[in-house]
C-alpha cells in the first residue's frame, strides 16, 4: 500500500529488509554469500564488508599491481552486473530469485567473455578461468 508519495520498497531477493544499496549489493543473505564464493574462487580471503564503498575499497586493497587490479575489477563489475540484473528480472519480469551457485557461474562466465574480449590474445580456456583465473590474467 502506498503511503503519502512515498512506496517503501522492499529487497527484491530477500523480501525481509528495505532495500538500499549497501543492503542489496553486500548485506543481502544471499549476496553476502556470492561474495564469500567469488573471493575464494579468486584464492582471497574473504572480510565481512558493511557497506558497497568498503567491499570495493577491499577489492582495490587487495590487488598489488596492475595486471592483478583488472583483473578484481573485471570480477567486480561482473558481479555487481548480475546481482543487478538478477534484482531487475525479479522486479520487472517476474523472475525467480537465483540461487547463490546460479548468480556466482553466472560472474565467472560473463567475467570470462569480458577478459577474452578486452585480451583477445589471451588463450584462457574457461576451464582455466574457472580453476584458477588469476593465472589467466597474469600471462
Ligand atoms: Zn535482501
Amino acid at each position: 500500500m502506498l503511503l503519502g508519495m512515498q512506496a517503501i520498497l522492499f529487497c527484491a531477493l530477500c523480501g525481509d529488509s528495505v532495500e538500499s544499496v549497501d543492503h542489496l549489493f553486500t548485506s543481502c543473505d544471499s549476496i553476502f554469500r556470492v561474495w564469500y564464493k567469488l573471493a575464494r574462487w579468486l584464492g582471497f580471503q574473504f572480510f565481512s564488508p558493511n557497506s558497497i564503498t568498503s567491499l570495493f575499497e577491499g577489492f582495490l586493497g587487495i590487488s598489488m599491481n596492475r595486471k592483478f587490479r583488472l583483473g578484481w575489477m573485471l570480477v567486480w563489475h561482473a558481479a555487481v552486473w548480475a546481482i543487478w540484473n538478477s534484482r531487475n528480472d525479479i522486479i520487472f519480469a517476474r523472475g525467480t530469485v537465483s540461487i547463490v551457485d546460479t548468480l556466482v557461474e553466472k560472474v565467472k562466465l560473463s567475467s570470462w567473455k569480458w577478459f577474452l574480449a578486452k585480451n583477445p590474445g589471451n588463450p584462457c580456456s574457461f576451464y582455466e578461468w574457472e580453476v584458477q583465473p588469476v593465472l589467466c590474467w597474469s600471462r
